[in-house]
């Protein structure tokens, strides 16, 4: 348990719950006789930028941006939240980050300097979503494949079930081609499926529980190229999935119902399937 000490009223306080993560002092004013100030605690993680250079607007150099991964995140503690900046905040899923609320409930001094917040945001309920690139069949329907297998000391592997964790039929089975840990059974997507994805480093695992929340068709940045990925349909299906359920350092962050027990467990041994050229969570005929 990480303890911090807090400046209240002149008092310290221990707090035994909130690290700050940013390079400043943050003031939280909690009423007319409570502030609590949380000094720095030395670590600062950052988020990494990507940027791409783009086209000259009026003759001035333009760049895109987009967020990348988070660095020098401590890992999660029990009982633990982290206060950090709002870039590093949107940037992460981690649902043990706070950030100083500096919109309009925040107190500024004349020139518009924050002098305290009154309170902090933290996660929704609601976690942040992914968006993917999912197949599209030869009909134009979303589907999704299960595929995966082990190599000598790694493996990983995709499993698709039904909203209750149960196979369902695929729409395509391959059967030529390289099979040896690669895509192998095509099954049609549909809103509130579970998607499982695993992978293992000397049977260390790691383990993602996703949810199906939305289908959406989108049109592909090539415009219609036949050597695109969309093969020139100009668009492609996407996911939009929700974290439901997630393992590592050999520990669940939610206990999954036993009824997604089978598709993880499918999952895990499909990762250590060495070569893997089959499918293993689909239903028979
Ligand atoms: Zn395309
Ligand atoms: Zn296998």
């Amino acid at each position: 348990m990480v303890v911090i000490i807090a400046q209240s009223n002149n008092k310290e306080v221990y707090m035994e719950k909130i690290v700050n993560l940013t390079p400043h002092p943050i003031r939280v004013k909690i009423d007319d006789e409570t502030e609590v100030v949380f000094p720095p605690s030395g670590t600062i993680p950052r988020v990494e930028t990507i940027e791409t250079p783009s086209e000259e607007i009026d003759g001035i150099p333009t760049v895109t941006r987009k967020l990348g991964q988070v660095v020098g995140l401590p890992d999660p503690q029990k009982g633990v939240f982290f206060l950090v900046s709002s870039l590093v905040f949107e940037a992460s899923d981690r649902s043990d980050l706070l950030c100083p609320d500096t919109g309009k409930t925040c107190i500024r001094d004349g020139n518009g300097n924050i002098i305290a917040v009154t309170r902090l945001i933290k996660k929704g309920g609601k976690m942040k979503t992914t968006k993917r690139v999912i197949e599209t069949t030869k009909r134009g329907l979303p589907a999704i494949w299960e595929g995966g297998g082990s190599r000598t000391n790694t493996g990983n592997s995709t499993i698709v079930a039904g909203a209750n964790g149960e196979p369902l039929p695929p729409l395509y089975i391959r059967r030529r081609g390289t099979l040896a840990c690669s895509v192998h059974a095509l099954i049609g997507a549909f809103e509130g499926m579970v998607v499982i994805e695993s992978d293992h480093h000397r049977r260390d695992f790691n383990i993602q529980v996703w949810r199906v929340i939305a289908l959406q068709k989108e049109n592909c940045e090539c415009g219609g190229q036949e050597t695109c990925s969309c093969q020139g349909r100009g668009w492609h299906w996407y996911a939009i999935l929700e974290p439901i359920h997630r393992f590592t350092q050999g520990e669940w962050d939610v206990d999954p119902p036993e009824h997604l027990l089978p598709a993880i467990e499918a999952g895990q041994a499909k990762a250590l399937c060495y070569h893997c050229r089959e499918p293993h969570y689909i239903t028979e005929g």
